[in-house]
């Protein structure tokens, strides 16, 4: 199936049917259900008697096969699952291995006759060497052979692969759309949640994130050292990695940003009263100064570094936008 926000994405590709690439590049912002369309078009793409529109029938052998993960001619690459050991703190790669495998796949004759897929999924977890392999099978692919390549960030993927690739921008659905959605699958609190994820509607509901987030926002209205030290022993605790609270930090930051300015908040509406509260007592040179240091730390957050002593740092730093420094535990 497909988000009806992606119909439109749909017709348009249905319309061009029998101008199709050997390559798809689909990309746009996490959570808005790129994976789902990516694995609807391989469906159609292998459907041997689709319906109108070019959507994969859902009876036939292939769709059968396809259904049950079993298909002979598709082939689903994404990231190594990162071992339990390291829990969400390892990074997921796909390694030039895993891509050969694909190369030995794409050199096949299709079993049932058709054509054959491969969906990477997300693209940018290619590593260098794993890109480079990629890039030679699509500068001359095989007869029959498409490859679907997801990806949250096209400015990560190499540009020779881009352009080897048929690009479709997969958008945001409209706020309306969106929240109707994450009213029906979260209930009350769809607002709130819809405008911490950023607008995008699919994501998990982590009650371990969402429970640690909640025990952030206050104390970081009312930062006191030793409550932080202890918040930051408790995050260490349960092995989550450092970007998930890069994420929560860098939004509550914007949104103290935005508070100075007179704007809403984006991300944590809920707060707004607090914001608005708090503003007269932030420095906003030393808050810009904490904003930059944590997008440059962005890029480490699935590294298994120091986390607890990451955040401690940050949340020091944190405690020093304050003019009046309340350090009393
Ligand atoms: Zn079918």
């Amino acid at each position: 199936m497909i988000y009806p926000w992606f119909e439109p994405v749909w017709q348009q590709i249905a319309r061009h049917w029998q101008q199709q690439p050997h390559a798809w590049l689909l990309y746009g912002h996490p959570g808005i259900g790129k994976r789902e369309f990516a694995e609807y078009l391989a469906q159609a793409l292998l459907c041997e008697s689709p319906r109108t529109n070019h959507q994969p029938c859902s009876e036939c052998t292939s769709c059968h096969l396809y259904s049950q993960h079993s298909h002979p001619d598709f082939l689903l690459v994404t990231p190594e699952e990162a071992d339990s050991e390291g829990g969400e703190r390892k990074q997921a790669l796909i390694k030039v291995e895993t891509i050969r495998n694909v190369l030995d796949f794409a050199h096949l004759s299709a079993h049932r006759g058709g054509k054959r897929v491969a969906l990477i999924y997300p693209a940018e977890s290619m590593n260098l060497q794993a890109a480079n392999a990629l890039l030679k099978i699509l500068e001359e692919p095989p007869a029959g052979m498409v490859f679907i390549l997801v990806s949250h960030q096209k400015d990560r993927l190499l540009p020779t692969i881009k352009s080897r690739c048929r690009q479709v921008a997969l958008t945001m659905p409209a706020r309306a759309q969106a929240l109707a959605y994450v009213q029906q699958q979260h209930g009350d609190n769809a607002a709130d949640l819809l405008a911490f994820h950023g607008g995008a509607p699919l994501f998990a509901d982590n009650d371990s994130h969402n429970q640690l987030r909640n025990e952030l926002i206050p104390l970081l209205i009312k930062p006191r050292l030793i409550a932080l030290l202890d918040y930051a022993a408790a995050f260490d605790k349960q092995k989550l990695a450092l970007c998930t609270f890069l994420d929560w930090l860098a939004k509550w930051l914007l949104d103290m940003s935005l508070a100075q300015q007179h704007i809403h908040a984006m991300y944590y509406p809920a707060w707004q009263n607090a914001l608005n509260e708090i503003t007269g007592q932030i420095n906003p040179l030393s808050l810009f100064a904490l904003i930059d240091r944590v997008n440059a730390l962005a890029p480490y957050g699935k590294h298994t570094l120091n986390v607890k002593m990451q955040l401690e740092d940050l949340l020091i730093d944190y405690l020093n936008v304050w003019q009046h420094k309340n350090t009393k535990p």
